[in-house]
C-alpha cells in the first residue's frame, strides 16, 4: 500500500508482485493513482518546509540511524529483495549493505553543507551565497536494485533538506515500501517521505508533471529518461537521470587471464546481467580468444543457477518472461548473422522448483560483430557477447562507438597502457583491473545518452540543492 504521511493507505487498484524464481504471487500491492499522488505531493510540500529548517546535523543523525537499521535488519530485507527481485541472498545482502553505505555517507555529508561570503562592489554590503534545498524531489527507480537505487537518491535528497515522493518499480515495490516504517522509526517526520507504488504512465507521470515537484531523479532506461525529461520540461524541473549503458569490457594482450575471466563472470552473475554497468560488449585481443573462452567456459560450468533463496545458487532468474524473450531475440539475431554459442549453462532446468520461473540460460557467444543488435543494445541478461580486436587504437574506437557512456572495464598488465585506454573511453566510471568500482564515496553518472548528473560522492547532494544569494548591508 502507498506510504503517505506516515501511514499505509489502501487503494482500489491492486497488482500481484511475483517471485520471478517461482512464478507465483508473493502478495498483492495496492497501487497509487493520479489523485492519490497529487495529494501525497501536497503533503510532501508542507513537510518539506519543516524538514529544510532542521539542522543538517539532525538530518544526518536520522540518515545514519537508517543505515544502522538496514544493517541490523539485513536478513529480513535481503529475504524480501530475493523474493521480489530474484537475486541470490548473498547478492541481496550486498545490496542492503550498499544501500546503507549511502545513508552513512550522506548522513555525514549533511553537516558539511556550507555557503560562502563574497565581496560586494559597494563597501557597505556583502553577498551571502547559500546552498538551499530544491524542494520536493520526485524519485523514480527501476527493479534491478530496488533498495540501493532508492537509497542513493533518498539519502542525498533528505540530507539536502528535500522531502521525497518515491515511485519504485511496479515489479519490485515491497522493499521500497518497507523503507517507510524504517524512516519513521529513525526519526523522519511524517510526510517527508511518501512512497507510492504504481505504473510509470500513471504515478510516474503524475510526479513528472506536478508543479510542486522541483527535481526529478530517475534511474531507468534511456527511453524512459527521454519521456520523463519531456514531461518535466513543462514545469522546468531540475533533472538527474541515471540511464542505460552499453559498457565495453576490454581484455588487453597482457591481461592476467584467470583473474580477468573470474571478474567478468562475477560481473555477469550479478543480478544475472541485469545491471546498467554490466559488461555488454566484451572485446578480447585476438591472440587470447581461445584461452580466454576456455577459461570462462570452465568457470561457468561450476556455477549454479536457480532460486536465489537457496544459498548454493550463484545466480537467479531474470525479472520476468518478457525480459527472457527480449534476451532470446538478441541471441537469435546474433546467431542468424554468424555468431556462435561457445558455452551455455542451463542447470536451473535440473531443479523442478524452477519450472515456472523466468530463467534464462547463461551463454558465452563468440563471433559478435558491430552490426548485430546484441552489440548495440543493452542485453540486460546473462549473455557474454565477445568480439575480438587487433590494435589498441581500434578497440578504443569500437568501445566509444555507441550513444551510451555509462561504464567501462579495462584489463591489462601494463598499467600505463591500461590507464591510457581507460582515459580514452567516454564513460562515467571505468574500472582498471576491477569489476566493482561503484561506491558511495564517488560521484557516478553517465556521459552521452547514459544520463545527466551524478549520484554519490560530495557532488551527489548538490543535485538536490540550488544557490540563493542575499545581498546584506554590513
Ligand atoms: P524503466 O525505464 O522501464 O523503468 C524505470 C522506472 O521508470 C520505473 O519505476 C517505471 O515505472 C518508471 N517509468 C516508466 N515510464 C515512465 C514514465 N512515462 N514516467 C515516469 N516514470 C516512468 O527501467 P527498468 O526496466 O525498471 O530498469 C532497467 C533500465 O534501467 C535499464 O535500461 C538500465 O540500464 C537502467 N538502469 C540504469 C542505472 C544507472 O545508474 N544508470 C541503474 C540501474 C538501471
Amino acid at each position: 500500500m502507498p506510504w503517505i504521511d506516515g501511514n499505509f493507505v489502501p487503494t482500489d487498484h491492486k497488482l500481484p508482485v511475483t517471485n520471478p524464481a517461482t512464478g507465483s504471487a508473493i502478495t498483492q500491492v495496492h497501487l497509487g493513482d493520479h489523485q492519490l499522488t497529487e495529494n501525497a505531493i501536497k503533503s510532501a510540500a508542507v513537510a518539506q518546509k519543516e524538514w529544510e529548517s532542521t539542522s543538517p546535523l539532525q538530518r544526518g543523525a536520522c540518515l545514519k540511524a537508517v543505515a544502522k537499521h538496514l544493517k541490523d535488519h539485513i536478513d529480513r530485507l535481503a529475504g524480501l529483495l530475493t523474493a521480489e527481485q530474484g537475486k541470490p541472498l548473498a547478492q541481496a545482502r550486498g545490496e542492503v549493505e550498499y544501500a546503507a553505505s549511502f545513508f552513512e555517507w550522506f548522513g555525514e555529508e549533511a553537516r558539511r553543507l556550507s555557503g560562502r561570503i563574497s565581496p560586494h562592489p559597494e563597501r557597505s554590503r556583502e553577498f551571502h551565497i547559500l546552498p538551499t534545498a530544491l524542494g520536493v524531489a520526485g524519485l523514480i527507480t527501476p527493479w534491478n536494485f530496488p533498495l540501493a537505487q532508492g537509497a542513493k537518491k533518498a539519502a542525498a535528497a533528505l540530507a539536502a533538506g528535500c522531502s521525497i515522493v518515491w515511485k519504485p518499480s511496479e515489479f519490485t515495490p515491497l522493499v521500497a515500501l518497507a523503507m517507510g516504517r524504517i524512516f519513521q522509526e529513525c526519526g523522519l517526520p511524517d510526510g517527508v517521505c511518501q512512497i507510492i507504488p504504481g505504473i510509470g504512465s500513471e504515478v510516474g507521470e503524475s510526479i513528472t508533471s506536478s508543479e510542486k515537484i522541483s527535481i526529478i531523479s530517475l534511474t531507468g532506461s534511456t527511453e524512459t529518461g527521454r519521456r520523463v525529461m519531456e514531461n518535466s520540461s513543462r514545469t522546468l524541473k531540475h533533472m538527474s537521470l541515471e540511464l542505460g549503458g552499453n559498457a565495453p569490457f576490454i581484455v588487453l594482450p597482457d591481461a592476467e587471464l584467470d583473474k580477468t575471466a573470474e571478474d567478468l563472470l562475477s560481473l555477469k552473475l550479478l543480478v544475472s546481467g541485469q545491471v546498467c554497468v554490466t559488461a555488454n560488449r566484451v572485446f578480447v585481443h585476438e591472440d587470447l580468444l581461445d584461452n580466454f573462452v576456455d577459461l570462462l567456459s570452465t568457470k561457468l560450468e561450476t556455477k549454479m543457477i536457480g532460486d536465489g533463496s537457496d544459498p548454493s545458487n550463484h545466480a537467479g532468474p531474470v525479472i520476468h518472461d518478457d525480459a527472457k524473450e527480449g534476451i532470446n531475440r538478441l541471441v537469435n539475431d546474433a546467431l542468424s548473422k554468424g555468431a556462435e554459442i561457445a558455452a551455455q549453462n542451463s542447470n536451473f532446468e535440473d531443479d523442478p522448483r524452477c519450472e515456472s520461473g523466468s530463467f534464462s540460460p547463461f551463454i558465452i557467444m563468440t563471433g559478435i560483430t558491430p552490426e548485430m543488435r546484441i552489440a548495440n543494445e543493452e542485453i540486460f541478461g546473462p549473455v557474454i557477447a565477445i568480439q575480438t580486436f587487433k590494435e589498441t587504437k581500434e578497440v578504443i574506437s569500437s568501445a566509444n562507438s555507441t550513444p551510451y557512456g555509462l561504464a567501462a572495464y579495462v584489463y591489462g598488465g601494463d598499467l600505463a597502457q591500461a590507464s591510457h585506454v581507460a582515459r580514452s573511453i567516454d564513460a562515467g566510471i571505468i574500472g582498471v583491473n576491477e569489476w566493482r568500482p561503484l561506491k558511495a564515496e564517488i560521484p557516478f553518472g553517465g556521459s552521452k545518452q547514459s544520463g545527466i548528473g551524478v549520484e554519490g560522492g560530495a557532488e551527489g547532494i548538490q543535485e538536490f540543492m540550488e544557490l540563493k544569494v542575499i545581498s546584506i548591508p554590513v
